[in-house]
């Protein structure tokens, strides 16, 4: 019964899931009416508060905090978002992205489980870190995933010790739960960020383009290149901006990060 007491003992430290009206209360930064690059068709957005990673090049350091932002429920995030599913279409439907989603999952459940009642398309935008096979949250991102049709997951870096110094975080975790999607076969699709004198060296990109292809689940890969459009941010809240005068990366080098992540091989979110 060893296994029983640690699982216990886990559970025991979870932290309290916040409740308002019988209902899991989220901790919301903002929300987009109409997002077109987050997941199929157009999209009603919701960002989340909270993240684990502090990404050099992450050009939202306002959502870093936890327990912070508009607290919402999944009833009035479902209100706000329904007058717009006549946008939608067949494709289109409702993302949650951050901060990171994972960190507020359970709230991520109870959306998502209400969205598919209603016959919503769900899509989770994640980078991954707060993934784990331990309990509590394995059952958890199970139920998750029950209820989510496709996820956008962000690979920041294939090098693990490259990934800890970029991000804060190592990223073998995150590679097993891209490798859990697929043993699934949950649809993906796969985000890099295309960054110089991080991301940009042909041969971290070429691993990274032949780890993508051991994926059975990948529908599209894309190369988002770098840019600073974030940085007045870091200047306001007063955090030292770690790329500073790094350039975005030229069209040439986002052309040959393409190539060698194979980007033209994933076509299959043309089919969805
Ligand atoms: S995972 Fe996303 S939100 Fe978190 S620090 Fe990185 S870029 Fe920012």
């Amino acid at each position: 019964m060893a296994g029983e007491k640690h699982v216990t003992q886990h559970a025991l430290r979870q932290r309290p899931v916040p409740m308002r009206d019988g209902q899991v209360v989220g901790y919301v930064h903002s929300t987009e009416s109409f997002g077109a690059v987050d997941g199929p068709g157009i999209r009603f957005v919701v960002f989340v508060q909270g993240c684990n990673m502090r990404c050099q090049f992450c050009h939202n350091p306002d959502t870093w905090k936890k327990n912070v932002g508009t607290q919402m429920t999944s009833d009035e995030i479902l209100k706000m978002a329904l007058p717009y599913r006549q946008f939608w279409g067949k494709k289109g439907g409702i993302t949650l992205s951050g901060g990171e989603i994972l960190v507020q999952i359970e709230f991520a459940i109870e959306l998502f489980t209400k969205c598919k009642k209603l016959g919503i398309n769900t899509c989770l935008d994640t980078c991954g870190q707060p993934f784990t096979r331990r309990e509590p949250f394995f059952s958890k991102f199970k139920q998750l995933m029950e209820v989510t049709d496709i996820l956008l997951v962000d690979i920041k870096h294939i090098n693990s010790d490259e990934h800890r110094k970029l991000t804060g975080y190592r990223n073998e975790n995150i590679l097993d739960m891209c490798q859990y999607l697929s043993d699934i076969g949950k649809p993906v699709w796969i985000r890099h960020v295309l960054i110089p004198q991080r991301t940009d060296y042909d041969n971290y990109l070429a691993q990274l383009g032949d780890y993508i292809k051991t994926l059975k689940n990948v529908k599209k890969v894309e190369v988002l290149p770098y840019h600073t459009l974030g940085v007045p941010k870091y200047h306001e809240m007063g955090i030292k901006y770690a790329l500073e005068g790094i350039e975005p990366p030229t069209p040439d080098r986002v052309k040959n990060a393409e190539r060698l992540l194979h980007v033209a091989d994933y076509r299959g979110y043309l089919e969805d």
